[in-house]
């Protein structure tokens, strides 16, 4: 039985209706496109420190807050330690960022289309989310923002799925008219080459939120983290609660933010100068690839859905995004070394040609 198929326990909060399973259609697959990783790796150094992790990572609880790696942080975004805050991955910092300033029943504003855990994290903390249609310059539309005067306005940039940077002054304008909390989503900033988390030196009401995910390498470990004025900072550590970041996750992440930021630098690079090859082969089939500041491409292609099928029949997956408002169907493409991007390549022609003719 699958659960979509279950009725609702009784016994289960109401506001769990509206909350489904995330389900991004991962299935194993021999080339994975689909979720913006650093198809390069792991950093060496951070390689080396999980070979020869003491029992002791394992057997005995971690630190409480993950001091340590707070001030590693710190030192990296160049602010101090009491302005950072970690979690298990940067879903856990939206996720308790979220209850620990909406009230049940509060609201979660955000630009369509954007990274599509917000509105789950909304609804599991009980709050509303009001997403509101991107401008056709593929900018959120920031009036609209601005009005609905919720207790949280998510931003994310660049954008996850189109790969839009937000300007500065936007981002300056929400941050000074806004009512509530403004979280700014940066997990892909490094590829990006620029970030707002100074704006966190400017308001109490700045969240500023970063991963390892991305550009480090480390999905696997789970590490976010975010940055804000230290009360602000306080609060969602509290609603995040102690022990959240495990051992071997902290000692990795010490041992790359210490020793990898060459390798990281190089590839994220890499990233950048691929994408636009990615994006020029692209073009050269006739496609019209969205410009990105991220490690990945939103491309147009009618009947992406069907596409994606037939991609993933060729042993590629990429992510399908039907109806994006003034582009229509689109594919999600992250980018990695060049013989895997040539994969793809190869198998989009045929891909597209058997399902749009
Ligand atoms: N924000 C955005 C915009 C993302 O694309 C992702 C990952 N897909 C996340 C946050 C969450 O990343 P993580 O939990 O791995 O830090």
């Amino acid at each position: 039985m699958t659960h979509a198929s279950l009725d609702r326990l009784a016994i289960a909060r109401a506001a769990y209706d509206a909350v489904p399973l995330y389900d991004p259609k991962r299935a194993p697959i021999d080339l994975d496109l689909t979720d913006n990783t650093n198809l390069w790796g792991l950093p060496p150094t951070a390689e080396r420190t999980m070979r020869e992790i003491a029992v002791s990572a394992v057997t005995r609880y971690p630190t409480l807050y993950a001091a340590e790696l707070k001030a590693e942080l710190a030192k990296y975004v160049g602010v101090t330690s009491d302005m950072i805050v970690t979690g298990c991955g940067s879903d856990d910092i939206l996720d308790s960022a979220m209850r620990a300033f909406g009230e049940p029943g509060d609201m979660v504003a955000g630009p369509e289309p954007s990274f599509a855990m917000i509105p789950i994290f909304a609804r599991m903390n009980a709050l509303e989310y009001e997403g509101l249609t991107e401008l056709p310059s593929h900018q959120p539309d920031i009036d609209a923002l601005l009005a609905t005067r919720a207790k949280v306005i998510y931003l994310c940039s660049p954008n996850n799925p189109t790969g839009a940077m937000m300007p500065r002054e936007s981002l300056e304008r929400v941050v000074n008219e806004a009512t509530g909390v403004v979280f700014i989503d940066e997990a892909y900033a490094e590829f990006a080459g620029e970030s707002a988390a100074d704006l966190a030196f400017k308001s109490d009401r700045v969240l500023v939120i970063r991963t390892m995910s991305k550009a480090f390498g480390l999905a696997g470990l789970r590490v976010g983290y975010a940055i804000g004025h230290p009360k602000l900072v306080m609060e969602v550590e509290k609603s995040r609660g102690p022990y959240k970041l495990n051992s071997m996750a902290e000692q990795m992440a010490l041992a790359a933010l210490r020793h990898d930021r060459g390798w990281v630098d190089e590839h994220v690079a890499l990233a950048v100068q691929l994408r636009e090859r990615l994006a020029d082969a692209l073009r050269a089939m006739g496609l019209a690839p969205m410009p990105s500041s991220a490690n990945f491409l939103c491309v147009p292609v009618a009947n992406c859905v069907a596409v994606g099928q037939a991609l993933r029949a060729r042993g590629v997956a990429v992510r399908p995004f039907p109806a994006l408002p003034y582009v229509g169907d689109a594919l999600r493409i992250s980018v990695g070394p060049w013989p895997l991007m040539q994969r793809v390549l190869d198998a989009l022609a045929p891909s597209i040609a058997e399902v749009n003719g």
